[in-house]
Protein backbone atom coordinates (compact mmCIF):
# COMPACT_ATOMS: atom_id res chain seq x y z
CA UNK A 1 0.00 0.00 0.00
CA UNK A 2 1.26 3.35 -0.75
CA UNK A 3 0.84 6.46 -0.17
CA UNK A 4 0.61 9.43 -2.76
CA UNK A 5 -0.77 12.86 -3.37
CA UNK A 6 -3.87 14.05 -5.03
CA UNK A 7 -4.08 15.03 -8.74
CA UNK A 8 -2.97 11.26 -10.60
CA UNK A 9 -3.74 10.92 -14.48
CA UNK A 10 -3.97 7.61 -15.39
CA UNK A 11 -5.44 5.52 -18.23
CA UNK A 12 -7.77 2.82 -17.04
CA UNK A 13 -9.11 -0.52 -19.14
CA UNK A 14 -12.12 -1.67 -19.11
CA UNK A 15 -12.12 -5.44 -19.12
CA UNK A 16 -15.01 -6.57 -21.45
CA UNK A 17 -17.07 -9.75 -19.88
CA UNK A 18 -20.20 -9.34 -17.94
CA UNK A 19 -20.47 -10.56 -14.52
CA UNK A 20 -22.94 -13.88 -14.26
CA UNK A 21 -25.73 -12.72 -12.40
CA UNK A 22 -27.45 -15.45 -9.87
CA UNK A 23 -30.81 -14.49 -11.59
CA UNK A 24 -33.17 -16.89 -9.66
CA UNK A 25 -32.06 -14.84 -6.10
CA UNK A 26 -33.24 -11.71 -7.62
CA UNK A 27 -36.56 -10.26 -7.10
CA UNK A 28 -38.68 -9.68 -10.23
CA UNK A 29 -38.33 -6.23 -10.23
CA UNK A 30 -34.20 -5.46 -9.32
CA UNK A 31 -33.89 -8.18 -12.83
CA UNK A 32 -35.24 -5.70 -14.49
CA UNK A 33 -33.13 -2.64 -13.22
CA UNK A 34 -30.19 -5.13 -14.26
CA UNK A 35 -31.47 -5.84 -17.39
CA UNK A 36 -31.63 -2.80 -18.12
CA UNK A 37 -27.48 -2.07 -17.24
CA UNK A 38 -26.34 -4.44 -19.73
CA UNK A 39 -27.74 -2.44 -22.63
CA UNK A 40 -24.45 -1.41 -24.57
CA UNK A 41 -23.91 1.99 -23.68
CA UNK A 42 -22.43 4.79 -26.16
CA UNK A 43 -19.33 5.14 -25.64
CA UNK A 44 -19.32 8.99 -24.21
CA UNK A 45 -22.17 7.88 -21.86
CA UNK A 46 -21.77 8.96 -17.97
CA UNK A 47 -24.17 6.59 -16.17
CA UNK A 48 -25.16 6.39 -12.59
CA UNK A 49 -26.06 3.78 -10.28
CA UNK A 50 -27.36 4.17 -7.00
CA UNK A 51 -25.82 0.99 -5.25
CA UNK A 52 -26.91 2.08 -1.74
CA UNK A 53 -30.05 4.43 -0.60
CA UNK A 54 -30.06 3.21 3.17
CA UNK A 55 -28.64 5.26 5.84
CA UNK A 56 -27.65 4.49 9.18
CA UNK A 57 -24.99 1.75 10.61
CA UNK A 58 -27.93 -0.87 10.99
CA UNK A 59 -28.53 -3.48 8.31
CA UNK A 60 -31.94 -3.64 7.14
CA UNK A 61 -34.29 -5.27 4.70
CA UNK A 62 -35.28 -2.15 2.73
CA UNK A 63 -31.87 -0.63 1.47
CA UNK A 64 -28.50 -1.45 0.87
CA UNK A 65 -25.80 1.41 2.61
CA UNK A 66 -24.50 4.25 1.18
CA UNK A 67 -22.57 3.29 -2.05
CA UNK A 68 -23.19 4.19 -5.26
CA UNK A 69 -20.99 4.39 -9.37
CA UNK A 70 -20.57 6.57 -11.49
CA UNK A 71 -19.59 4.96 -14.93
CA UNK A 72 -17.68 6.93 -17.77
CA UNK A 73 -16.79 5.68 -20.84
CA UNK A 74 -17.53 2.02 -18.80
CA UNK A 75 -14.88 3.09 -16.44
CA UNK A 76 -16.34 2.82 -12.78
CA UNK A 77 -15.74 5.21 -10.32
CA UNK A 78 -17.15 4.01 -6.68
CA UNK A 79 -18.22 6.63 -3.91
CA UNK A 80 -18.25 5.13 -0.33
CA UNK A 81 -18.60 1.57 0.17
CA UNK A 82 -21.41 0.39 2.64
CA UNK A 83 -21.77 -2.78 3.44
CA UNK A 84 -23.08 -4.63 0.58
CA UNK A 85 -21.64 -2.73 -2.18
CA UNK A 86 -19.23 -5.73 -4.25
CA UNK A 87 -22.33 -7.37 -4.11
CA UNK A 88 -24.53 -4.48 -5.97
CA UNK A 89 -21.86 -3.65 -8.10
CA UNK A 90 -22.32 -7.71 -9.10
CA UNK A 91 -25.97 -7.18 -9.47
CA UNK A 92 -25.41 -4.02 -11.84
CA UNK A 93 -23.21 -5.98 -14.00
CA UNK A 94 -20.00 -3.90 -12.73
CA UNK A 95 -17.15 -6.81 -13.29
CA UNK A 96 -15.05 -6.17 -9.46
CA UNK A 97 -11.97 -5.95 -11.75
CA UNK A 98 -12.36 -3.23 -13.05
CA UNK A 99 -12.92 -1.21 -9.98
CA UNK A 100 -9.81 0.88 -9.55
CA UNK A 101 -10.93 4.40 -8.18
CA UNK A 102 -12.92 4.52 -5.06
CA UNK A 103 -14.20 7.66 -2.97
CA UNK A 104 -14.89 7.78 0.57
CA UNK A 105 -17.06 10.59 1.70
CA UNK A 106 -16.23 10.24 5.27
CA UNK A 107 -15.74 7.53 7.82
CA UNK A 108 -18.69 6.99 9.07
CA UNK A 109 -19.24 2.72 9.09
CA UNK A 110 -22.42 3.14 6.91
CA UNK A 111 -19.61 4.27 4.06
CA UNK A 112 -16.35 2.70 4.27
CA UNK A 113 -17.39 -0.59 6.29
CA UNK A 114 -17.06 -2.37 2.76
CA UNK A 115 -14.02 -0.78 1.94
CA UNK A 116 -11.25 -2.95 2.53
CA UNK A 117 -13.45 -6.08 1.22
CA UNK A 118 -14.24 -3.98 -2.07
CA UNK A 119 -10.32 -3.78 -2.74
CA UNK A 120 -9.80 -7.63 -1.80
CA UNK A 121 -13.23 -8.69 -3.72
CA UNK A 122 -11.47 -6.88 -6.79
CA UNK A 123 -8.26 -8.35 -6.68
CA UNK A 124 -9.84 -12.34 -6.09
CA UNK A 125 -11.90 -11.20 -9.37
CA UNK A 126 -8.90 -10.76 -11.38
CA UNK A 127 -8.05 -7.40 -10.65
CA UNK A 128 -4.27 -6.71 -11.96
CA UNK A 129 -3.31 -3.00 -12.37
CA UNK A 130 -3.28 -0.71 -9.60
CA UNK A 131 -6.10 0.53 -7.35
CA UNK A 132 -6.49 4.18 -5.95
CA UNK A 133 -8.45 5.46 -3.46
CA UNK A 134 -9.48 9.19 -2.05
CA UNK A 135 -10.70 10.29 1.39
CA UNK A 136 -10.36 11.47 4.76
CA UNK A 137 -7.66 10.18 7.49
CA UNK A 138 -7.69 7.80 8.53
CA UNK A 139 -8.19 6.25 5.36
CA UNK A 140 -4.28 4.99 4.95
CA UNK A 141 -4.38 3.39 8.02
CA UNK A 142 -7.24 1.55 7.68
CA UNK A 143 -6.53 0.36 4.09
CA UNK A 144 -2.89 -0.76 6.13
CA UNK A 145 -4.66 -2.33 8.93
CA UNK A 146 -7.01 -4.75 6.24
CA UNK A 147 -4.18 -5.51 4.54
CA UNK A 148 -2.86 -6.68 7.58
CA UNK A 149 -5.96 -8.25 9.33
CA UNK A 150 -6.25 -10.97 5.91
CA UNK A 151 -2.20 -11.21 5.11
CA UNK A 152 -2.84 -15.03 6.21
CA UNK A 153 -5.02 -15.49 3.48
CA UNK A 154 -3.96 -12.78 0.85
CA UNK A 155 -0.38 -14.54 1.34
CA UNK A 156 -1.29 -17.95 0.63
CA UNK A 157 -3.52 -16.99 -2.76
CA UNK A 158 -0.45 -15.01 -4.09
CA UNK A 159 1.53 -18.64 -4.86
CA UNK A 160 -1.66 -20.97 -4.11
CA UNK A 161 -3.92 -19.08 -7.17
CA UNK A 162 -1.09 -17.31 -9.11
CA UNK A 163 -2.14 -13.85 -7.91
CA UNK A 164 0.40 -10.79 -8.19
CA UNK A 165 0.81 -8.88 -4.55
CA UNK A 166 -2.30 -6.66 -3.16
CA UNK A 167 -0.25 -3.93 -0.75
CA UNK A 168 1.60 -2.69 -3.96
CA UNK A 169 -1.71 -2.19 -5.72
CA UNK A 170 -3.65 -0.01 -3.59
CA UNK A 171 -2.83 3.57 -4.02
CA UNK A 172 -3.98 5.87 -1.04
CA UNK A 173 -4.96 9.60 -1.26
CA UNK A 174 -5.90 11.04 1.83
CA UNK A 175 -6.42 14.12 2.56
CA UNK A 176 -8.33 16.60 5.16
CA UNK A 177 -9.45 20.18 2.74
CA UNK A 178 -11.80 20.63 -0.23
CA UNK A 179 -10.48 21.11 -3.59
CA UNK A 180 -8.82 19.19 -7.17
CA UNK A 181 -8.85 15.67 -5.71
CA UNK A 182 -8.13 13.90 -8.75
CA UNK A 183 -8.21 14.31 -13.03
CA UNK A 184 -8.07 12.03 -15.96
CA UNK A 185 -8.83 11.38 -19.35
CA UNK A 186 -12.77 10.31 -18.18
CA UNK A 187 -13.31 12.94 -15.34
CA UNK A 188 -12.16 15.68 -12.60
CA UNK A 189 -13.08 15.23 -9.20
CA UNK A 190 -13.51 17.93 -7.00
CA UNK A 191 -14.05 17.60 -3.19
CA UNK A 192 -15.82 20.17 -0.46
CA UNK A 193 -15.53 20.00 3.12
CA UNK A 194 -19.42 19.83 4.46
CA UNK A 195 -20.64 19.72 7.81
CA UNK A 196 -21.47 16.38 9.51
CA UNK A 197 -20.03 16.95 12.83
CA UNK A 198 -18.56 14.81 15.09
CA UNK A 199 -16.84 13.41 11.78
CA UNK A 200 -13.98 16.52 10.60
CA UNK A 201 -13.25 16.71 7.74
CA UNK A 202 -16.30 14.71 5.63
CA UNK A 203 -16.69 15.19 2.13
CA UNK A 204 -19.35 16.05 -1.08
CA UNK A 205 -17.59 14.94 -4.63
CA UNK A 206 -18.37 16.53 -7.65
CA UNK A 207 -17.87 14.55 -10.75
CA UNK A 208 -17.51 16.62 -13.98
CA UNK A 209 -17.69 14.09 -17.04
CA UNK A 210 -17.97 14.89 -20.96
CA UNK A 211 -21.49 14.01 -20.76
CA UNK A 212 -22.64 15.27 -17.27
CA UNK A 213 -22.12 17.01 -13.99
CA UNK A 214 -23.11 14.98 -10.79
CA UNK A 215 -22.48 16.35 -7.29
CA UNK A 216 -22.73 13.13 -4.10
CA UNK A 217 -23.19 15.41 -1.16
CA UNK A 218 -22.22 12.94 1.58
CA UNK A 219 -23.63 13.19 4.79
CA UNK A 220 -24.44 16.95 5.46
CA UNK A 221 -26.63 19.67 7.07
CA UNK A 222 -27.31 22.30 4.54
CA UNK A 223 -23.79 24.20 4.17
CA UNK A 224 -22.99 26.89 1.96
CA UNK A 225 -19.29 24.75 0.89
CA UNK A 226 -21.80 21.60 -0.99
CA UNK A 227 -23.75 25.32 -2.51
CA UNK A 228 -20.90 26.51 -3.90
CA UNK A 229 -19.23 23.51 -5.53
CA UNK A 230 -22.46 22.26 -6.92
CA UNK A 231 -23.42 25.50 -8.80
CA UNK A 232 -24.02 24.33 -12.68
CA UNK A 233 -24.11 20.92 -12.16
CA UNK A 234 -26.77 18.63 -13.50
CA UNK A 235 -27.83 16.61 -10.89
CA UNK A 236 -27.52 16.46 -6.87
CA UNK A 237 -27.51 12.89 -5.03
CA UNK A 238 -28.12 14.27 -1.76
CA UNK A 239 -28.81 12.90 1.29
CA UNK A 240 -32.02 13.43 3.38
CA UNK A 241 -34.04 12.43 6.69
CA UNK A 242 -37.51 12.39 7.62
CA UNK A 243 -37.79 14.03 11.06
CA UNK A 244 -41.14 13.26 11.72
CA UNK A 245 -40.44 9.90 11.30
CA UNK A 246 -37.65 9.37 13.98
CA UNK A 247 -39.84 9.30 16.78
CA UNK A 248 -40.47 5.43 15.66
CA UNK A 249 -37.18 4.84 14.47
CA UNK A 250 -35.68 5.66 18.32
CA UNK A 251 -38.94 2.63 19.41
CA UNK A 252 -37.07 0.38 17.52
CA UNK A 253 -33.51 1.07 18.76
CA UNK A 254 -32.94 0.23 21.81
CA UNK A 255 -30.42 2.48 23.79
CA UNK A 256 -30.27 4.94 21.68
CA UNK A 257 -31.14 8.04 23.70
CA UNK A 258 -28.88 10.61 22.09
CA UNK A 259 -29.40 8.88 18.49
CA UNK A 260 -31.85 11.66 17.38
CA UNK A 261 -30.13 14.63 18.36
CA UNK A 262 -27.56 13.33 16.53
CA UNK A 263 -29.26 12.44 13.41
CA UNK A 264 -31.01 15.76 13.41
CA UNK A 265 -27.97 17.99 14.11
CA UNK A 266 -25.70 16.17 11.29
CA UNK A 267 -27.95 15.52 8.62
CA UNK A 268 -30.53 17.48 5.69
CA UNK A 269 -34.57 17.20 6.63
CA UNK A 270 -36.73 16.39 3.57
CA UNK A 271 -38.04 20.34 3.87
CA UNK A 272 -34.52 21.99 3.46
CA UNK A 273 -33.17 19.45 0.64
CA UNK A 274 -35.42 21.27 -1.71
CA UNK A 275 -34.30 24.69 -0.85
CA UNK A 276 -30.48 23.27 -0.86
CA UNK A 277 -31.86 21.67 -4.59
CA UNK A 278 -32.91 25.13 -5.80
CA UNK A 279 -29.77 27.15 -3.82
CA UNK A 280 -27.50 24.76 -5.95
CA UNK A 281 -29.29 25.50 -9.09
CA UNK A 282 -29.13 21.74 -10.62
CA UNK A 283 -31.39 20.32 -13.19
CA UNK A 284 -32.57 17.20 -11.29
CA UNK A 285 -32.24 16.45 -7.64
CA UNK A 286 -31.75 12.98 -6.25
CA UNK A 287 -32.56 11.78 -2.87
CA UNK A 288 -30.86 9.05 -0.85
CA UNK A 289 -29.29 8.03 2.33
CA UNK A 290 -32.62 8.02 3.74
CA UNK A 291 -33.03 8.06 7.11
CA UNK A 292 -35.09 6.20 8.66
CA UNK A 293 -34.44 3.56 5.94
CA UNK A 294 -36.26 0.86 7.18
CA UNK A 295 -39.30 2.66 8.11
CA UNK A 296 -42.36 0.93 5.28
CA UNK A 297 -45.02 3.62 6.12
CA UNK A 298 -42.72 6.38 4.39
CA UNK A 299 -44.08 6.57 0.57
CA UNK A 300 -42.13 8.28 -2.27
CA UNK A 301 -45.12 10.68 -2.34
CA UNK A 302 -43.67 11.47 1.47
CA UNK A 303 -39.61 12.09 0.40
CA UNK A 304 -40.49 13.87 -2.59
CA UNK A 305 -43.50 16.09 -1.56
CA UNK A 306 -41.54 18.75 1.03
CA UNK A 307 -39.01 18.21 -1.19
CA UNK A 308 -41.12 19.34 -4.33
CA UNK A 309 -42.30 22.84 -2.60
CA UNK A 310 -38.87 24.36 -2.37
CA UNK A 311 -37.29 22.84 -5.60
CA UNK A 312 -39.07 22.62 -9.37
CA UNK A 313 -36.97 20.59 -10.78
CA UNK A 314 -37.07 16.66 -11.01
CA UNK A 315 -37.04 14.90 -8.21
CA UNK A 316 -36.06 11.20 -8.12
CA UNK A 317 -36.64 9.26 -4.67
CA UNK A 318 -33.49 7.09 -4.88
CA UNK A 319 -33.62 3.08 -4.70
CA UNK A 320 -31.11 0.28 -4.48
CA UNK A 321 -29.94 -0.22 -8.12
CA UNK A 322 -31.75 2.58 -9.88
CA UNK A 323 -29.67 4.01 -12.79
CA UNK A 324 -30.11 7.64 -12.91
ZN1 LIG B 1 -24.28 7.98 6.64
ZN1 LIG C 1 -22.19 10.01 8.39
Amino acid sequence: MKKEDRGISRRQFLGSSLAVVAMGLIPKKMFAQAKDTRTPQKKSATRVILLGTGGGPRANKKANQAALVILVNNVPYVVDCGCGVSRQLVFSDIPLRTIKSIFITHNHSDHNLEYGNLIYNAWVSGFKGRIDTYGPPPLEKMTKLFLEMNKYDIDIRIPDEGRPPLDPMVHVHEFTKGGLVMEDENVKVTAAVVNHPPVVPSFAYRFDTPGRSIVFSGDTTPCDSLIKLSQGADILIHEVIHKQSLARLMARIPNADRLVEHIVACHTTVEDVGKVAKACGVKKLVLTHFVPSDDLTLTDEMWRGPAAKEFNGEIVVGKDLLEI
